[in-house]
């Protein structure tokens, strides 16, 4: 089968070498999935979870069996008092902008304490200025660095604190940039350290990418809020839409009156006949992550095998589903884009053409062949064009098609030359 995808017999057999050489890693990684799994499952069934609740839901939508519902799934899997699960909010971004805006007044100040936040973010925060963006509703903004190694500087993050320090945000996965992604205990210590001192300060958690990596969520550490796409882990591929808030009763209150309106919150919403898939996605979203993560290391392995870097190791602890590889050139990340987008089921026949993104600040290279538009939990990768060029590999809703995904891609420098096979010593045993 490999041949009919136009791959060659020695990158085949690297690909052998790795198959046997991740076999443990990739046990590990089901015995997680595993658990997780019966999380979901557990929560699904306390919460009698049934075929009304995927009943269609039109105009205002109230009385949504199927909606309060699946938000009370998500509470119950995230451990938090009520969770904001809804198709109508947008993405990633407009998620933690609610989360952002609902919780922040005029004179209060944001603080990220893992250094300057996702790309998208800078223009919901006002660091790029921007029409309606919470600098322009008088919200200050700092940020404080990670330390050199890429950690929680929790000492300065503590001094940090003014008392209109009213929110801080914690990102999980590392965005465009190459710092470590940070695992739940990590973000987890930092969270009751600035609790221990400041119980009232918000701490926000930027879920992104991060979601049934681990056995825990940060919101089990005193997240009041977590946040994220449902395009991305939890709705597991399926869900055609959405964003998800889970965190503690007032903040998600907060939330559902800013998403909506005041005096409406979590009232009103129509389903539009999407819960079946919502809930769909995240009863798989545990197996779709674990794939995705599998994916991800085997991204690793192989371009390591060629002599790229990549963040993090394929032998490092991963804390989220994304694969940061430097490729080091533009036309290295055009072709690699060419060949990740060959290997989709979904518009594998177009090449991707690098172009300006909404939110994104230089032109971004990214192939997606995928059922959910701009879904990266599917096969996937992406990057800004500057320096130091990298790619950023994620997805794959079953193992297989993200392992053809990664040979495709290389099989794609290869053939464009940017790869040389005959440096490197591959066996053919
Ligand atoms: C993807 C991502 C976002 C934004 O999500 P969109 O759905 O693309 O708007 C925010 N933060 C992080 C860390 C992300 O990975």
């Amino acid at each position: 089968m490999y041949e009919i995808f136009g791959i060659c017999p020695q990158l085949e057999n690297l690909s052998r070498k790795c198959d046997k050489e991740l076999k443990e890693r990739f046990e590990k990684i089901d015995e997680i999935a595993q658990i997780n799994q019966l999380k979901v499952i557990a929560a699904m069934q306390k919460n009698h979870v049934s075929e009304a609740c995927f009943a269609v839901s039109t105009g205002y939508g109230y009385g949504d069996l199927g909606r309060d519902t699946l938000e009370a799934v998500y509470a119950d899997v995230f451990q938090t008092e009520d969770a904001l699960v809804r198709p109508q909010i947008t993405c990633g971004t407009h998620a933690l902008g609610i989360a952002l805006a609902a919780n922040l007044r005029p004179g209060d100040e944001m603080l990220s304490a893992t250094g300057q936040p996702y790309d998208t973010l800078e223009e919901v925060i006002g660091i790029r200025p921007s029409e309606g963006s919470l600098a322009d509703y008088g919200i200050t903004y700092r940020q404080v660095e990670l330390t050199n190694d890429g950690h929680i500087d929790i000492k300065a993050l503590l001094e940090a604190i003014e008392p209109k320090t009213k929110l801080i945000e914690f990102q999980r996965s590392r965005g465009y940039r190459t710092r470590p992604t940070l695992g739940v205990q990590e973000i987890g210590q930092a969270i009751r350290a600035v609790h221990e001192k400041y119980p009232k300060v918000i701490c926000m958690v930027d879920n992104c990418y991060g979601e049934f990596i681990e056995l825990e969520e940060p919101s089990q550490y005193g997240a009041d809020m977590v946040v994220g796409s449902l395009i991305k882990n939890p709705g597991g591929g399926l869900a055609p839409a959405g964003g998800y808030i889970a965190g503690t009763k007032e903040c998600v209150e907060r939330c559902a009156h800013r998403l909506t309106t005041p005096g409406i919150g979590k009232e009103a919403g129509a389903n539009f006949g999407v819960m079946q898939n919502l809930y769909f996605g995240f009863f798989v979203a545990p197996m779709v992550a674990a794939s995705a993560e599998k994916s991800a290391i085997y991204a690793a392995r192989i371009f390591e095998e060629f002599g790229y870097e990549t963040f993090p190791h394929s032998s490092e602890i991963r804390h989220d589903i994304i694969q940061e590889i430097t490729l080091g050139s533009r036309e290295a990340m055009i072709s690699f884009s060419k060949g990740v987008q060959a290997g989709a089921a979904v518009d594998a026949y177009v090449t991707p053409e690098p172009s300006e993104q909404p939110g994104y600040n230089c032109d971004i290279i990214m192939a997606d062949g995928c059922f959910i538009q701009g879904s990266s939990i599917e096969l996937s990768c992406d990057g800004p064009l500057r320096e130091p060029f990298n790619i950023y590999f994620q997805g794959g809703i079953t193992f297989t098609h993200g392992k053809l995904g990664v040979l495709k891609a290389a099989q794609s420098m290869i053939d464009d030359g940017l790869i040389k096979l005959n440096e490197i010593n591959i066996s053919n045993k």
